[in-house]
């Protein structure tokens, strides 16, 4: 059976893969139990077999799809991904020291840093000496938030030349609803240090805030120049 796959699609697997990256990063840094480490190899193996990157989006959907409808696959993938990140982040943030946190946040900056990286370094992106806002923020939907044909993750609430403001539809906080708030909060601040060593490097001069509100994130970007 044919399923067409279109751009968006592709744009979404990426993103999960880039997830998955960032776990394998992790277990480079930390003795993660063999069951967890079952399930990241047995994920890299059959989604990152052709690549390993971070920020590229060459990665070749196609290959990995089965017979399974394409949405159905990448809804599929996400769900593994959501879990295993889960179990990751709670297993590294069990350690009651406050290194074992703070370095997860390093590692997070570090792992923003070479997505934007990556992402510079490839021919899709071109950024002239003057990078403007609105290629920013599409770049964050793009690179970080899968598009929005799986799930929408930001709301953009104000753009101007200086900077752009966002709520998380999807926010980590909210989205492990039945984690502990110590969890919650962890993988909040985690993924708000990937986004600001993201912002770091692809925006140099730029400003990230994020702020927690009533039930959900907002972010703030903006540059210095
Ligand atoms: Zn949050």
């Amino acid at each position: 059976m044919f399923y067409v796959v279109s751009p968006a699609h592709h744009t979404c697997f990426g993103y999960l893969v880039r997830r998955l990256a960032f776990c394998t990063l992790i277990s480079k840094t930390k003795q993660l139990p063999p069951a967890l480490l079952i399930v990241l190899s047995r994920l890299n193996k059959r989604y990152t077999a052709t690549k390993t990157t971070f920020g590229r989006d060459s990665i070749d959907l196609e290959l990995h799809i089965d017979d399974t409808p394409v949405d159905g696959f990448l809804r599929g993938v996400s769900d593994e991904i959501d879990a295993l990140e889960k179990n990751i982040f709670g297993f590294v943030l069990n350690d009651p020291s406050q290194s074992q946190a703070q370095d997860q946040k390093y590692l997070a900056g570090f792992y923003g840093r070479l997505i934007a990286q990556d992402v510079l370094a490839s021919n899709v992106t071109k950024f002239s000496e003057t990078v403007e806002s609105h290629n920013v923020f599409s770049l964050l939907s793009t690179v970080l938030g899968g598009g929005e044909w799986l799930e929408k993750l930001f709301l953009l609430r104000r753009l101007t030349e200086s900077g752009f403001s966002y709520e998380l539809q999807q926010c980590p906080h909210v989205k492990l609803k039945d984690a502990s708030p110590t969890l919650q909060n962890a993988a909040c601040q985690i993924q708000a240090e990937q986004y600001n060593g993201f912002f770091e490097s692809i925006w140099p001069r730029s400003t990230f805030i994020r702020e927690r509100r009533q039930g959900y994130c907002v972010d703030f970007v903006s540059s210095q120049r």
